[in-house]
């Protein structure tokens, strides 16, 4: 028989689809079924978002059918301006949404230990341009200055969209961090902590933001013969939302193991490789991401050469870092972001991560780095 690599068991890829149980699932699906209500804002996708603002502690959330999606709408009904401030370090989606919806990115490079959009040169930026419109990136859930962002919007009146597909459960000083900004996103993508196979979320406190952007979602439609605005498919489907039920039965065993296998890199590979600065003071993170910043390029690949010859699987996010988009014009290099992205190596992290497997990663990276 012809191996398939992607049901290949011995490979450790650096993300691990979460499956709970079948029996689980299929008990959600069944009410599908029964109904026969399989999309359209349907008792699970109300049920979903009921017990998704519950466990994250938000006000109104609009389920989507994808992160990118969540963020295209954030822009339309926020109505930024055609130049947006953002981050060169995320993945693609933060740009290319922005692109997609006609903006033109203006890149702000980050800071070297957080990963963070500098917010030194965007306030620089902002008192220099006529642009007040920024969509930032709580990169691997480790959360921007949010008090200095809300203290720059009331100076400066800027409207703030923030990329928080990495911060399902994030809390910021025991807030939500979800709260802050004119709109959170998320990715509920299957490759996430917390997926629905495909999906998103759009965050927000304002109840006229929710309406719009509950009326975007669906086309603009308001009742059966009312088209109220310009709209577009963006609904979640019932199948989605029963797997989000599923998953979210198991999210606190979710995040234990994951800070476990967090806890066991950071402690085994220190003075090996450097790491993210977080500021764990004041943040609870999620370990959604095990992120080790190499001294070159070189030492990169060759730690991938090694670790995939034991068929462990690392990713190189972020990479390329966005600045170096060939679609974008007047790009501005961002030095910073480019190094970053350059020496960066996202480590396998997920709830079944077997401990022999995740010790034999640990083992063939100290050996690679030879410190
Ligand atoms: C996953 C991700 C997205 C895109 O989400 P999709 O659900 O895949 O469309 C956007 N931004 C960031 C930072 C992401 O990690």
């Amino acid at each position: 028989m012809k191996k398939n690599i992607y049901y290949d068991k011995n490979i450790i890829n650096v993300t691990r689809t979460y499956l709970p149980s079948l029996s689980k699932y299929v008990k959600y699906v069944e009410r599908i079924f029964s109904s026969r209500w399989v999309t359209n804002n349907g008792p699970l996708v109300s049920e979903l978002e009921s017990r998704l603002k519950e466990f994250l502690g938000v006000k109104y959330i609009v389920l989507v059918s994808n992160g990118t999606l969540a963020l295209q709408i954030a822009y339309k009904i926020l109505e930024l301006q055609r130049k947006v401030f953002t981050t060169p370090f995320s993945f693609v989606a933060t740009t290319s949404s922005l692109v997609f919806n006609n903006h033109i990115p203006v890149f702000i490079d980050i800071e070297s230990d957080t990963f963070l959009m500098d917010l030194n040169i965007l306030e620089n930026q902002i008192t220099k341009t006529k642009i007040r419109a920024v969509v930032a990136v709580h990169v691997f859930g480790n959360p921007l200055d949010v008090e200095r962002v809300d203290h720059l919007t009331k100076t400066y009146n800027l409207k703030v969209v923030y990329d928080a597909s990495h911060c399902f459960g994030v809390e910021y000083k025991g807030n939500s961090i979800l709260n802050y900004g004119d709109i959170s996103t998320l990715s509920f993508h299957a490759t996430k902590l917390f997926h629905t196979v495909e999906g998103g979320a759009i965050v927000t406190n304002g109840e006229e933001l929710y309406n719009k952007a509950k009326l975007m979602t669906n086309f603009g439609i308001k009742g059966p013969d009312q088209i109220e605005t310009l709209g577009i498919n963006a609904k979640m489907n019932e199948f989605e939302a029963a797997m989000g039920l599923a998953v979210l039965d198991d999210i606190n065993l979710i995040l234990e193991r994951r800070e476990e296998i967090f806890y066991r890199y950071k402690k085994e590979l220190s003075g090996y490789v450097e790491f993210q600065k977080l500021n764990p003071n004041i943040t609870r993170y999620n370990y959604s991401y095990f992120p080790i910043l190499l001294k070159s390029e070189d030492e990169v690949l060759c730690v991938m050469e090694n670790l995939k010859a034991n068929n462990i699987i690392p990713r190189r996010y972020f990479y390329p870092s966005l600045d170096t988009l060939e679609y974008l014009q007047n790009k501005k290099i961002c030095k910073v972001s480019r190094n970053i992205s350059s020496r960066i190596l996202c480590l396998p992290i997920f709830p079944d991560l077997d401990k022999e497997m995740q010790i034999k990663t640990i083992e063939i990276i100290k050996k690679s780095v030879k410190r």
